[in-house]
């Protein structure tokens, strides 16, 4: 995810689980030092994009309008906003300055991950699921076989990746439910439209919520509404539960009377 689009990552073929022993450093001193953000492809998850926009004080449309061009994820024909990088010679990270990440406390999870990239192999009972894990080498980068010895699970705890784990979890099962329909499942395009509002533009899912009809028909509680109203992380929950009612029947939200008896539904972002 981290590797420029036309170069391929070179992912070590070895399979590694959180205890698996690594020795990675990343160091301003370095003779690489900030090559990695550099002509990089960053997919953005929900949990990126509520955290840069609350940085950047900026709507969640904003926010994609000026960073981000879609892209789609790997066997899925789901949408996934992909970072910009500048139109500078070496297409560099909006982000980047002088000193490194200008936005280290809020970087994406892509670049938290990295040097190590994740995978899941999806059972068909949901339970099983199970992540592993690989080391990305490429050739740029100086950090491998330096530091002292973690695991991968260190590794994951240090960059604060379960935080962001956490909130992208019904992001993360929409997807593993998509790719095990398998790929001869065609998805329309509004329904592209609606994981993508729901999923990525909290802003724009909330006015649906607020001013369409979202309210005569879905029958949510005062506090959870409430509680969305002024939290995008709430917001986002919500949309979650949206799109898995729609797309697979999940009982997690609850029509309207008239509705759950058969009215047509015309609600949509
Ligand atoms: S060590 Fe690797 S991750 Fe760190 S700055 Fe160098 S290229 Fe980037
Ligand atoms: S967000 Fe920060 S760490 Fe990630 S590529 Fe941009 S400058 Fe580098």
């Amino acid at each position: 995810m981290f590797a420029p689009k036309d170069k391929p990552q070179v992912i070590v073929p070895v399979r590694l689980d959180e205890s698996s022993p690594i020795s990675f450093q990343c160091s301003k001193d370095l003779s690489c030092f900030t090559k990695c953000c550099k002509e990089a492809h960053i997919i953005l998850t929900p949990c990126d994009i509520i955290r840069l926009k609350k940085r950047l004080k900026l709507s969640s449309d904003e926010f994609l309008f000026v960073y981000t061009a879609l892209g789609t994820i790997e066997n899925t024909e789901l949408p996934v906003p992909v970072l910009k990088m500048r139109e500078d010679e070496v297409k560099s990270c909006p982000f980047l300055v002088k000193e490194g990440c200008g936005i280290y406390e809020d970087r994406p999870l892509t670049c938290r991950y990295y040097p190590i990239a994740s995978g899941v192999f999806h059972n068909l009972d949901e339970s099983q699921d199970e992540k592993f894990f690989a080391l990305v080498k490429e050739p740029h980068c100086m950090g491998h076989d330096l530091g002292e010895e973690l695991t991968v699970g260190q590794w994951l705890e240090s960059q604060g990746i379960n935080e962001f784990e956490e909130v992208n979890k019904g992001w993360t099962e929409l997807i593993l439910r998509r790719k095990s329909l398998g790929p001869f499942v065609t998805i329309q395009e509004k329904t592209k439209q609606m994981f993508f509002t729901g999923c990525y533009n909290v802003d724009s899912f909330r006015r649906f919520v607020f001013e369409s009809k979202f309210l005569d028909i879905y029958v949510i509680p005062e506090e959870r509404l409430q509680k969305a109203k002024e939290d995008d992380y709430a917001m986002l929950d919500l949309a979650i539960d949206w799109l898995r009612f729609t797309f697979f029947g999940d009982p997690v939200i609850e029509l309207r009377e008239q509705f759950a008896e058969g009215e047509m539904i015309e609600a949509e972002p």
